[in-house]
Parts: structure tokens; sequence; C-alpha cells
């Protein structure tokens, strides 16, 4: 009913997350209507997305890949100072930051760039769950004890994710008994997200974590 050049640019906002058709005609007609220079901007931005931000190769975190370095590398991955065996598993990178914030955390990251959810059997898939295990059993394979911190959201896509996580790493923890897998849960209270959890209690549920 719309042109299709239009027609195409509503299709691609209905898959941004939360955004139905109707909202995705109104953003579109948003721009191509506009007349402050917001479709060059956008070009522009996008363009230089393409072109500059990649993700790390171990934690899958953004990274400008002029700054990454030849492995393209984040800046913890690459810091002797943090510790390189202290993995803590998030559902997306602000969560990284709001750990961050605390100044509780020496350790190193890993994104999983998505959630499970138990009404999508190809959940598991869509996440960065193989490169995790990976990680986990090259360290562990050194003889270095590791520690994975699940730090996820007490809600039921965490937990399933969390329980889905200790599951695959079962096999390794039992053959290398060094590995210690533990989840922020106390003072983190149940169904909560851990984005709007403030810096007092991410520091407690860091403390209390078992
Ligand atoms: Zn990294």
């Amino acid at each position: 009913m719309y042109p299709k050049p239009l027609q195409n640019l509503i299709d691609v906002f209905t898959k941004f997350p939360g955004v139905g058709p109707r909202q995705a005609a109104r953003f579109s007609f948003f721009i191509l209507r506009e007349t402050q220079g917001l479709k060059a901007v956008l070009t522009a931005a996008l363009k230089e997305i393409e072109r500059q931000i990649g993700f790390c190769g171990h934690c899958f975190r953004t990274i400008e890949k002029e700054t990454a370095g030849k492995e393209l590398l984040c800046v913890f991955c690459r810091d002797p100072k943090r510790n390189q065996t202290q993995i803590a598993v998030v559902e997306k990178e602000s969560d990284m930051q709001t750990i961050e914030q605390t100044r509780a955390y020496q350790g190193i990251y890993h994104v999983l760039s998505g959630i499970i959810s138990p009404l999508d059997p190809d959940s598991p898939k869509k996440i960065h769950l193989r490169a995790l295990y990976e990680r986990v059993k090259k360290i562990i394979e050194t003889g270095a004890p590791c520690e994975v911190i699940l730090a996820i959201s007490t809600t039921t896509e965490g937990d399933t994710t969390a329980l889905y996580i200790e599951r695959i790493l079962t096999p390794l923890k039992d053959a290398h008994p060094q590995l210690k897998i533990s989840r922020l849960g106390r003072g983190l209270s149940l169904g909560s997200e851990l984005e709007y959890a403030d810096e007092v209690t991410i520091k407690n549920a860091l403390t209390n974590r078992r």
C-alpha cells in the first residue's frame, strides 16, 4: 500500500525490539518528512558504525576497530591488571557498564548479547554460549583457577539462562574442580533486572555471590 522503498524502511523498523508495524510506519514517516538534516546524519552514523565498530573477539563487547589492536580485543580483555580468569557473564553490554560503575569488580566479562526465553527453543543458539564454553575451557585447561559469575537478572528468563549455562559448564566443572560458578543472587531481589539495580545493591550482590 505504501511505495516500495518506504515499505522497505517500515519493514526494517518492525525488526527493532518492541516496535510494531504502526510505530514502524510512524518512524518512517518521521524520517521521510523531516527537514533538519536527520536523513544525512542517520546515514552517516550507520556508515560509521559499519566501518568502525566491531565486537571484541573474546567477550563480544563493542569495540572501535581502530583502537582494538591487531587481535581486535577490548581494553578489558587486553588489560593484564584485570583478573583474566574471572568472567562475569552479562546479558547485554549496558549491564557490564552498570557493574563497572560500582568499581567493585576487577575481572573480565562475557556479553551474551541476549537471553534464553523459555518460549523460544532456538534462543540458546542465538546467544554467545559456545564461545563462553570455549573461553572457560581454555582457561581451565591451563590449570589456572577460573570463576564464572552469572551476573544475570533474576527474572524467569534470567533464571532459565543461568541454569542453562550452569548445565553446559558442569562437565568442565566435574573434570576441573578449580572452576567455580557463582551467581549474583543475594541482594538482587527476585524478578529484578540488573539495569534497574542501584550501585550499592550490585556491590552487595557481587560481595555476596555464591
Ligand atoms: Zn573483550
